[in-house]
């Protein structure tokens, strides 16, 4: 059955681009971003229209982008470099300052590239490596102030708390709403697609924040209403695969299409371009301080090292989404040179292992060479969780 909300979602992501020129000329000024941890409820409550910005997939993109920075940087970075050097993303043209974390180093250093070749007017939040530790969060709080000011001279106004608390709920009920549409998504006899769910996630990168929550709370209704409510009940059979691991942005569908192709069906993610970003997310107070907390307290990226692998929450979290989604196996996607997912993976492995969920780590980048390869592999994995399907519908 069509579902009306989802063509409106998609036709409010093509007229975004000339929305933000006619805003523009209106005076409003779009602060673009990128990397993993800028809380874009200071962005939104100082006025500034929130974008995040990048895309994958396109290796003519990452090219361009290799000329600028080293070719021993994940493809993502340099794909992120190359958009900035064609400059014909429409979400870059009309960025007017690009606001950066430093959770990933690869993507910091993307920043001075982009700073120094292409004059690009950025903002940095430095993001403590130490960050379970009291020193770390006073830092990333200080640090966070020290961000707040310089978006607030850029703005041209001071952050009221009001306008904060109002911010904070938006983003509160974009990711509750966010949560329930992954609900939808992994039921037996799923409305809605993870592919379509992903891509809604991706179109609340640019859509107006207020319009993009009320398309999204259309959506839930409507999916209640020719649905009922999300109910995970008996599995058909279906291979059903979590993926995890390296960002997968908007137009890098290569590993997805190679899944479908292959008869295994996506049922969640722990991406950060996916669901991650509105897990935890638990703000106690409406001020700086209290964004702050929430944000270095939340599942940590993979490029903050957590040693305790007993205590790890990104693991934790992990786990937690595999039994949520009823996932029977995991698809570990790294890119070529993505140290803070590729070092993880065979402790991710062991970990799931004693659960007894397999995973399948794939190593890749953009270019289409290894899809055959990749196909094969992720053959045999969907074949595997399928014969143990049957043993255990058997035993
Ligand atoms: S975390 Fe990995 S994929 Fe993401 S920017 Fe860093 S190196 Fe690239």
């Amino acid at each position: 059955m069509v579902l009306e909300t989802l063509e409106k979602i998609n036709q409010a992501v093509k007229e975004r681009p000339r929305e933000l020129v006619k805003a523009r000329e209106k005076g409003a000024k779009v602060a673009g971003w990128f990397n993993y941890n800028i809380p874009e409820e200071i962005i939104y409550a100082l006025g500034l229209i929130p974008i995040r910005l990048g895309t994958g997939g396109d290796d003519r993109l990452v090219e361009i982008g290799a000329r600028y920075i080293s070719t021993k940087n994940c493809v993502y970075t340099r794909e992120l470099v190359g958009l900035f050097a064609r400059n014909q993303d429409p979400y870059i043209i009309n960025s007017d300052i690009v606001a950066v974390d430093a959770t990933c180093l690869q993507t910091y250093r993307v920043a001075e590239v982009i700073k120094h070749y292409f004059k690009v007017n950025t903002l940095i939040l430095g993001v403590p490596k130490h960050f379970s530790e009291p020193e770390g969060q006073e830092y990333f709080r200080k640090e966070l102030q020290s961000f707040t000011r310089k978006l607030e001279v850029f703005a041209g106004t001071e952050l009221n708390s009001n306008k904060l608390s109002e911010s904070i709920k938006l983003y509160n009920d974009i990711r509750k709403s966010l949560k329930q549409l992954y609900k939808y998504q992994a039921i037996e006899h799923q409305p809605i697609k993870w592919r379509e769910v992903f891509d809604i996630v991706h179109a609340g990168f640019y859509l107006d924040r207020e319009k993009y929550l009320s398309l999204l709370q259309e959506l839930l209704t409507e999916l209640k209403e020719k649905h009922g409510e999300p109910v995970i009940g008996n599995l058909n059979g279906d291979a059903r695969i979590l993926i995890s691991g390296s960002i997968i942005p908007p137009g890098d569908t290569k590993l997805i299409n190679i899944i479908e192709q292959v008869g295994g069906r996506i049922v969640g993610d722990d991406l950060w371009s996916g669901l991650n970003p509105s897990l935890d997310v638990n703000i106690r107070e409406a001020s700086i301080k209290g964004i702050a907390g929430a944000y270095i307290n939340r599942v940590p990226h993979a490029a903050l090292p957590f040693l305790d692998l007993e205590t790890d929450r990104r693991l934790k979290n992990l786990k937690q989404l595999i039994r949520d989604h009823r996932a029977q196996g995991v698809l570990y996607h790294t890119l070529r040179y993505c140290d803070a997912f590729s070092f993880k993976a065979g402790e991710t492995k062991n970990v799931l292992k004693v659960e007894g969920v397999p995973l399948l780590e794939i190593h890749t980048e953009y270019a289409g060479s290894d899809v055959e390869a990749i196909r094969t592999r992720a053959e045999a994995f969907v074949e595997l969780i399928r014969n143990k399907n049957i043993l255990e519908n058997e035993a």
